[in-house]
């Protein structure tokens, strides 16, 4: 049995000083005290680097985690602005998304730089949250699966054992557009990823969790989780209101 996971990806906001307001209003929404946890979902949020030490302090007692947005491959090095396995896991960070639609398209992150980055983290210890999904054109002009199937074996082709790897599909024409994959299209693409997976490291499939992404949110969210290849939600937009996270998170309850 898969233990449904909530990510929230804060992507560029809040500030520091914001933080406490938004942990104390979440936690009181879910009623939830200092060293109280939800037993059935795990709890994450995805946020800037600069916040990461703080959110940890105030996310921990109520059984929240905190994840970085992305990691660098290489250990240690000339690599201007970027930020190591190591650092993260001096400050305990031990999760973090790799491979962010956002990232690949504005960054520069490529099929092969996420693979690398799955890996190291998988060798690591940290939890990656690999993200994988099709732009609006690839989906229209039928390439899904083949899309999918590429950004898939990129990262299965760099690793043996998958364990603790955590996969979002995040199609991209649904990520901050307020569009959001109907169940049961993210169900077909959820299945097929599995598919995939399962093709290369068999029943361990099962254990893996698949995320869906894309502008998802109260309204939306316990007809996709009511799917079964649907193992929680990778959330953007909606993750930065306590109250709707909080209302998502219950859906998953
Ligand atoms: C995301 O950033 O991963 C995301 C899914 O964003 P949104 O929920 O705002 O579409």
């Amino acid at each position: 049995m898969r233990k449904k996971l909530m990510a929230g990806n804060w992507k560029m906001n809040k500030l520091i000083s914001e933080l406490s307001l938004f942990f104390n209003d979440f936690a009181k929404d879910l009623k939830l005290q200092k060293g109280s946890k939800i037993e059935n979902v795990d709890i994450v949020f995805a946020v800037p680097f600069l916040q990461l030490a703080e959110a940890k302090k105030l996310a921990e007692p109520y059984g929240f985690e905190i994840a970085a947005q992305n990691v660098h491959f290489e250990p240690s090095g000339a690599f201007t602005g970027e930020i190591s396995i190591g650092m993260l896991k001096e400050i305990g960070i031990m999760k973090t998304l790799v491979g962010h639609s956002e990232r690949r398209q504005f960054f520069g992150e490529t099929d092969e730089s996420v693979a690398k980055k799955v890996s190291v983290c998988l060798k690591s210890g940290i939890t990656p949250i690999a993200c994988v999904g099709e732009t609006k054109e690839e989906r229209v002009s039928g390439k899904t699966e083949n899309v999918l199937t590429a950004q898939m074996m990129a990262i299965m082709n760099m690793i043996d054992n998958p364990t603790g790897l955590v996969i979002a599909y995040e199609p991209v024409w649904a990520i901050g557009t307020g569009l959001t994959a109907t169940d049961d299209q993210a169900a077909e693409a959820h299945r097929f990823i599995r598919k995939l997976i399962r093709d290369k490291y068999g029943s361990l499939a099962d254990e893996l969790r698949i995320l869906y992404g894309g502008s998802a949110k109260p309204s939306n969210i316990a007809g996709l989780l009511s799917k079964q290849d649907i193992d929680g939600g990778l959330v953007g937009g909606a993750s930065l209101a306590p109250s709707d996270f909080a209302s998502m998170v219950r859906s998953a309850m």
